[in-house]
């Protein structure tokens, strides 16, 4: 059983990360998400609804759990069992700190891969912080996260209109 952990804030979850999570599935027997419980970046979703949103999101994918975790990743990863860590890559811009977070999760944890998934080209430009830059001026953002966030992002358009 070869599982994967895809860790992030998915704040929210949007269709870049899905298509990670997507292709990971084909890659892993298991694959979980994690999401990160207190990211550093203070996050504009509550962990309750970057739960959620990440949840109505995947129920079509057999093999893939969503689970949360704070601390060291590594620590995580190991409780789980899972032999590697599912990070995406968008442009160079994300090279620099996930070429560290890897290198200093591999001395932590030597027996742990990192495997990177390059974007689709769809979604090369696509980032949370566009999301809730668009959806916070009112913009549409059907086609850059799963059909479920974009009805949590309107409803919440409508109750601040
Ligand atoms: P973090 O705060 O850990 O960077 P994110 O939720 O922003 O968490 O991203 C989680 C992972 O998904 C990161 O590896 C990031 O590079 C990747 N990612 C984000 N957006 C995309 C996208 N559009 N295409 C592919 N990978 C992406």
């Amino acid at each position: 059983m070869r599982k994967a952990v895809y860790p992030g804030s998915f704040d929210p979850v949007t269709s870049g990360h899905l298509d990670v999570i997507e292709r990971a599935a084909r890659l892993f027997d298991r694959v979980i998400v994690a999401v990160i419980r207190n990211p550093e970046k203070s996050p504009l979703f509550s962990f309750q609804e970057r739960m959620d949103m990440l949840k109505a999101s995947v129920p079509h994918c057999d093999n893939v759990a969503v689970d949360s975790f704070d601390g060291l990743l590594v620590e995580y990863v190991r409780g789980q069992k899972a032999c590697a860590v599912v990070r995406g890559l968008r442009a160079v811009s994300d090279f620099d700190y996930e070429f560290q977070m890897a290198l200093t999760n591999r001395r932590m944890a030597p027996e742990i891969e990192t495997v990177f998934l390059m974007t689709d080209y769809r979604y090369s430009y696509l980032s949370s912080s566009f999301v809730r830059q668009i959806a916070g001026l009112g913009g549409d953002v059907s086609g850059l996260v799963p059909d479920p966030v974009a009805r949590v992002l309107a409803a919440k358009k409508q109750r601040k209109g």
